[in-house]
């Protein structure tokens, strides 16, 4: 249903859901809204699609945007102590050795005798028997996550490489290099965005397990012994910027790892989780990674990565706290947190009530008439001197009615109507998405009264 091809899983966790029906029908009329409104199309569609691949449309790609930007602004504008960088999906494969990745990084995977459907042996939880038919379970076998792939024209053994599978070895390698170029002191931190790629057994659930993905990860240097204080500084940090940009408190959650979940890099983790149509799941981990990550590249690499702390004039491996969110879990948290239905004068209206930093268009401006000439030139007018300063768009290709249920549907925060009275009195009507209010303001106001409303800060 929501993953194409190959496997449809939900997460077979036994942790406490919406109400079943109700969630289903959300999650399928999130997956229909994104596909209308060009927010997620399947990908390679015209080919039948390749599967759980999706590519993001015209709102989609804005909306993205607008969660990297704001995870980019508080993670590295607002302070002081975080450097962004952007490093290469493809690494020496020494890096993956020394990450433990070639030998770790595996799932182990078991599929059903008679109906071959696939599963990840984490989700079967100790069932012996296939959850869908009852039939045989093959024994569990490993599975390396990493795609491989050779650099340059001889796919030989030498040539062989892979696709980063994190961002954070982009960042650990370069901790020399930072230390050089911007002398940080402890604590500090390096933030990213980008590609990773897992070839993952049971991807599904639209967009929440693909195989290619994006994350946003902050890699934060402290003094070992501040570790613990830090971790539990940054969960809270994190879970604020949920909770800040709209996410419902009721539908987030930190959830500690126990001590036999913890990946063999990390002291503790906590997971924070949102409560998704099909169960509550993670969006982001925070861990303490301790001195693991600096110590293996110092080894593989045979370079000195130690920290010489001027006050104490000791020279030791800084710890790591690592807050690691994926961008498209989070999109998909935002659109469905964001959904909403309601009744308005015997008609449903469907609105995305985004946070005003993450609607992907701030103003439309709609003209009520498009056969007076003067209207629509105004309207265009009127667009075009907005978009100098936000997202703006015009549109006059339905009637007014049309046009507001398709604004409301992407969350578009003000409709800016101008009518033949405003060829009159030079003003126009500005409807707010969530209240509909409508307001008449004189056209020369326009932006200083949407700056007012607006936080321009993207
Ligand atoms: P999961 O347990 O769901 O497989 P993970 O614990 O392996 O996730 P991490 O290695 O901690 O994930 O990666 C950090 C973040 O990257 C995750 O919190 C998630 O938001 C995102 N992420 C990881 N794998 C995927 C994927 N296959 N598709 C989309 N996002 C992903």
């Amino acid at each position: 249903m929501y993953s194409k091809g190959d496997t449809l899983i939900f997460s077979l966790e036994d942790v406490p859901r919406r109400d079943e029906s109700m969630s289903l029908s959300l999650m399928d009329k999130i997956v229909s809204l994104c596909k209308r409104r060009g927010f997620i199309l399947p990908g390679s569609d015209i080919y039948g699609g390749l599967s759980n691949t999706w590519d993001y449309g015209p709102y989609g790609t804005e909306l993205k945007n607008n969660v990297k930007r704001s995870w980019w602004r508080a993670n590295v504008h607002l302070r002081e102590d975080i450097y962004g960088m952007d490093a290469a999906i493809l690494m020496h494969p020494r890096v993956w050795e020394a990450s433990g990745h070639i030998k770790q990084f595996y799932d182990y995977k078991s599929d059903c005798k008679s109906c071959h459907r696939l599963f990840k042996v984490a989700e079967l939880k100790n069932k012996q028997v296939c959850p869908d038919c009852g039939g045989r379970l093959t024994e569990a076998r490993p599975f390396n996550l990493m795609f491989k792939t050779h650099q340059g024209p001889v796919e030989d053994k030498a040539g062989e490489i892979y696709l980063r599978p994190e961002t954070a070895q982009g960042m650990f390698v370069n901790f020399l290099n930072i230390l050089d170029t911007c002398h940080p002191k402890l604590p500090f931190g390096l933030a990213q965005i980008g590609k990773a790629f897992r070839n993952e057994v049971t991807p599904g659930n639209f967009t929440f397990r693909t195989r290619e993905f994006e994350q946003m990860e902050i890699e934060y240097f402290v003094h070992p012994e501040d570790a613990d204080k830090k971790l539990e500084e940054w969960i809270e940090q994190r879970y604020s910027w949920y909770v800040n940009l709209g996410i419902k408190k009721e539908n987030l959650r930190k959830r500690p790892h126990g001590h036999d979940e913890l990946a063999h890099y990390a002291k503790a983790c906590t997971d924070i989780e949102y409560n998704f149509p099909f169960g509550w799941s993670e969006l982001e981990g925070i861990a303490n990674r301790t001195d693991f990550d600096l110590k293996q590249h110092a080894q593989y690499s045979g370079k000195d990565l130690t920290y010489f702390d001027n006050q104490s004039k000791r020279r030791f491996y800084p710890y790591i706290i690592e807050p690691s969110g994926g961008v498209d879990r989070t999109v998909l948290a935002f659109l469905v947190d964001s959904y909403r239905e309601e009744e308005v004068r015997g008609r449903k209206r469907v609105v995305l009530g985004l946070h005003s930093d993450l609607a992907p268009i701030k103003v439309a401006v709609l003209p009520l008439l498009t056969n007076r000439g003067e209207i629509v030139e105004l309207a265009r007018q009127i667009a075009q001197d907005l978009k100098k300063n936000l997202v703006c768009v015009y549109d006059d290709t339905a009637a007014i009615g049309k046009l507001y249920r398709r604004q409301d549907e992407i969350g578009t925060l003000y409709c800016l109507t101008v009518d033949v009275q405003s060829l009159e009195d030079r003003k126009i009507t500005v409807r707010d998405r969530d209240s509909m209010q409508q307001e008449r303001v004189s056209i020369d106001k326009v932006r200083e009264y949407l700056g007012d409303k607006l936080n321009l800060s993207n």
